[in-house]
Formats: C-alpha cells, sequence, structure tokens
C-alpha cells in the first residue's frame, strides 16, 4: 500500500505534528517511514518544513479546537524555502470523519487523508505539487490491516505493534468507530514475526496496540486469541510488554493467566471504568455492571497480587446525578487506581450521546470533576508510597525535565521515576538501557531514588 511514485519528493522538508492516543503515535511513526524513503527530511519546526502534516483526534472537543487554531494561524508563518509555498495536510480522526468538509472550514489545508490510506500520503503530496490543486481522500474502511508500511520509531528502545485498529463496541459517547471501523485484526503470523524482529534488534519494550485488544482475532479467526498474542509476546526475548486498551467485559480469565504467565508481561493493566453507576454504564452502553468490572479486578488481583491499575472516568456523562457520581467516587476508593485519567464528558456529534438533552449546569459538573481529582490523587499518591524503600528495575528514557542532573524514565508499574545521573556515566551509556534504582522518595507524580548495582 505504499507509492512507487513518491521519489520526485526528494529533498523536501516536513514536520509532524500528532495529537491523541498510541494509534496517532504509531501512524506518525509510520508516516515518518513513508516520508523518509520518498527522499524527505524530518525537520523539527514548523517555520523550517515545506510540508506540515498534522495527525488529529477527535475523541474530545478539545483537540479540534487545538488543531483549528493551530492551522489557521499558520497562514501567517512564511515559507521555509522562498517560492515553495507550505504543503498543509491533515490526516487521523479528524481527516477521516470530515474529508474534503475539512477545507471548507480550513481553506489553507491542501490535503486531507483519513485513517486507512496513510500510505497514500506521498501520492497525494505528488498529486497537490502536480495539480496545484487541493486534494482529499478517505477511505471507508479497510477490510484488511494494512500492513508492510515503513516505519521510523521514534525511539530505538521502545516499538508500538499494533495488532488490530478499529472497534465494534460503539459506546454512545465515542467516535471512534466510526473514524477507525470496524474491528480489524492483523494476522498472528505476522505479529509473530515483527515481535522476532525486534527482539533481534534488541529493543527494550513493546506495547501492543488496539482499541479492544482483548477482542483481537474475533474477526480473523471466529474467536479472540489473544492470549497467544500475550503467550508469544511473553517469551520471544522482549524484557517488557505492555498492551493497551482492554475493554473490561472481554478481559478473559486465560488473558490473565497469561498475563501472570510471563515475567515479561509489565504488572500494569489499563482498565477503563468510564462510570461507577450501573445506570450511566448502560447508557454508555458499556455493556458491564459495577459490580461485573470489580469481579476482575478482584479476579486480576487474585492472579497478580501487586498488579497496579490505571482507568478512564468520565464525568458528566448527559444525566449522571449526584448519586451516580458517588458510586464513581466509590469504585475509585475500592479500587485504589495507580494512575487515572479523567475527563469532562465532551459531545461528539454524530454519536448518539449526543442527542441526549442535559441540564446538568457546568459549575455541577466542574465541582465532581475537582472531588474526583483530589481522590485520585490521594489514591495514586498511596500506591506510589508502596515503592518506598523498593529497588525497581527502570527502564531509562532520558534526561528529567525537572532537573538535568537526572534521568528519567519508567518502572514496571508505568511510574515515572527519576535519579541523578551517576559520576562516570552519560546519558549515551543509560538512555534505553533497565537499571535498578532505590526509590529514596515517593510524590503523587513520580517517585526519586539512587541508580543501584
Ligand atoms: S470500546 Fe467504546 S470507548 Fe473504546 S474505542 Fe470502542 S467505542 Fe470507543
Amino acid at each position: 500500500m505504499t507509492d512507487s511514485n513518491a521519489r520526485t519528493l526528494e529533498g523536501l522538508t516536513y514536520f509532524q505534528r500528532t495529537f491523541g492516543c498510541q494509534m496517532n503515535e504509531n501512524d506518525a511513526e509510520r508516516v515518518a517511514g513513508l516520508l523518509d524513503m520518498a527522499g524527505c527530511l524530518p525537520v523539527s519546526t514548523l517555520e523550517e518544513a515545506d510540508i506540515a502534516i498534522y495527525l488529529t483526534c477527535c475523541v474530545r472537543e478539545a483537540a479540534d479546537i487545538r488543531l483549528m487554531g493551530q492551522v489557521a494561524s499558520m497562514k501567517n508563518i512564511p515559507p521555509a524555502h522562498k517560492g515553495l509555498p507550505r504543503i498543509v495536510a491533515v490526516g487521523g480522526c479528524i481527516g477521516q470523519r470530515d474529508g474534503a468538509r475539512l477545507q471548507e472550514t480550513l481553506p489553507n489545508v491542501d490535503i486531507v487523508f483519513g485513517t486507512h490510506n496513510i500510505g497514500h500520503l506521498p501520492s497525494l503530496i505528488q498529486q497537490r505539487i502536480s495539480s496545484g490543486m487541493a486534494v482529499a481522500e478517505t477511505l471507508e474502511s479497510s477490510e484488511e490491516f494494512v500492513k508492510g508500511l515503513p516505519e521510523r520509531r521514534a525511539t530505538s528502545w521502545h516499538a508500538w505493534v499494533p495488532i488490530m485498529t478499529g472497534c465494534n463496541n460503539f459506546c454512545t459517547y465515542c467516535i471512534v468507530p466510526y473514524v477507525r471501523g470496524r474491528e480489524t485484526s492483523r494476522p498472528l503470523e505476522d505479529i509473530e514475526n515483527e515481535l522476532d524482529h525486534l527482539a533481534a534488534e534488541g529493543v527494550q519494550e513493546v506495547t501492543l496496540l488496539g482499541q479492544n485488544v482483548n477482542s483481537y482475532g474475533r474477526d480473523l479467526y471466529g474467536r479472540p486469541r489473544f492470549k497467544e498474542v500475550l503467550d508469544y509476546a511473553g517469551s520471544c526475548g522482549i524484557p517488557r510488554i505492555r498492551f493497551v486498551t482492554s475493554h473490561p467485559k472481554d478481559l478473559s480469565t486465560e488473558t490473565i493467566a497469561a498475563m501472570a504467565a510471563h515475567e515479561a508481561i509489565m504488572p500494569q493493566l489499563h482498565l477503563p471504568l468510564q462510570s461507577g453507576s450501573d445506570r450511566i454504564l448502560a447508557e454508555m452502553h458499556r455493556v458491564y455492571t459495577v459490580e461485573k468490572y470489580l469481579e476482575t479486578v478482584h479476579m486480576l488481583r487474585e492472579a497478580i497480587p501487586d498488579i497496579s491499575l490505571s482507568t478512564d472516568i468520565i464525568v458528566g456523562f448527559p444525566g449522571e446525578t449526584e448519586e451516580d457520581f458517588q458510586g464513581t467516587l466509590k469504585v475509585v476508593r475500592e479500587v485504589g487506581y495507580g494512575q487515572a485519567f479523567t475527563f469532562i464528558y465532551s459531545k461528539r456529534e454524530g454519536t448518539p450521546a449526543a442527542e441526549i438533552v442535559d441540564t446538568t449546569p457546568a459549575e455541577v459538573i466542574q465541582d465532581r470533576f475537582d472531588r474526583l481529582v483530589e481522590l485520585v490523587q490521594e489514591s495514586v499518591h498511596r500506591e506510589n508510597e508502596k515503592e518506598l524503600n523498593k529497588t525497581l528495575p527502570v527502564l531509562v528514557e532520558g534526561v528529567s525535565k525537572r532537573d538535568a542532573h537526572m534521568f528519567s524514565g519508567k518502572s514496571p508499574k508505568n511510574q515515572t521515576v527519576h535519579a541523578p545521573i551517576p559520576a562516570g556515566l552519560t546519558m549515551d551509556d543509560l538512555v534505553g538501557t533497565i537499571q535498578n534504582v532505590r526509590i529514596d522518595v515517593t510524590k503523587t507524580w513520580y517517585l526519586q531514588g539512587t541508580l543501584v548495582e
């Protein structure tokens, strides 16, 4: 699905900006791979770029607004090279959702491409250059998992490995099934081959990606085969395996057993709760109850006692009452999350929830949100305190943003860990390696310690 006529792009510079989820980060690596293959050169600022590419997210309104503002203001930035007008390309979920309509709202957008046709981007750029006309191409869906696109990974030690795209769940607030399409799994052998290559390259951590990884394989094999993906990933020689996202309704006992069986599968799971009220969960079409969710948490903790759980929670879903919200607080207290992403409900046109009229005042929703954030922070801090005086293996990612004398990395539970760079070592020695750090400070947002042998 790549283009052969892309050589004529040789020498053009490009800059990418990515919004949203890990899927888009992985798509950005594919765009970089394609453009590098076409002879384009990556640059680190918009000002230096002949081609500006935006990979967008439409899950929340805020990201929509940010994109519109950033693209509109680009008109004021002079071209990188005299006489060569900058080409602006918008892809990802907003590209898929709006298609050519986006160019009516933002006339300076030259190219719109969808989530299923990233592989065509070089030829769309070529088309734009030769015709001088704006182009838009969004394929309705992809029957097969799009594979074989080149990638340029952001780091040498971490890789995203998409195992499926799309979602069949149609939660009533969510736009994803409309812009990413139905569940399309990647053949198991193909995933296994990629994992083998990454292991041979010395990659230290892989994140398996999919909107609903637990139902991996259902479309291809008639039954979910995520357990088999985990068994392979957990024993292929890559030290750390993570995966997102798990729908609670599809997390099977087989999958939990596979997680417990492999040391390489990190003791951390993202299990979106969304609400702690059965009534709201039903309105959201989440297909589980609070009781069922807590049973799953219990099973996970039985199998992996030290597991850290993270979650997503929406506050202010249309019609949410104080009683519903109290249910959410109760679950947060009971589960003890190590991390939680909290959001105020954002209406997305085209979804069933957007039709529900809600009269709850914004201040009431904001007050609930603030109370939730406070509770989550207490929970995260408590979970982090459990790491005090432990020695944790930390995958070093780079220099700490807080202090240039420290490095930062991630613990097995995905906590951020800072530690001083020891005398005699440089960041080149440390980045991408797993180092033992004894934890002597625990805060809400990070742990701090000292590198030990
Ligand atoms: S499971 Fe629900 S929230 Fe997640 S991507 Fe699918 S529809 Fe959206």
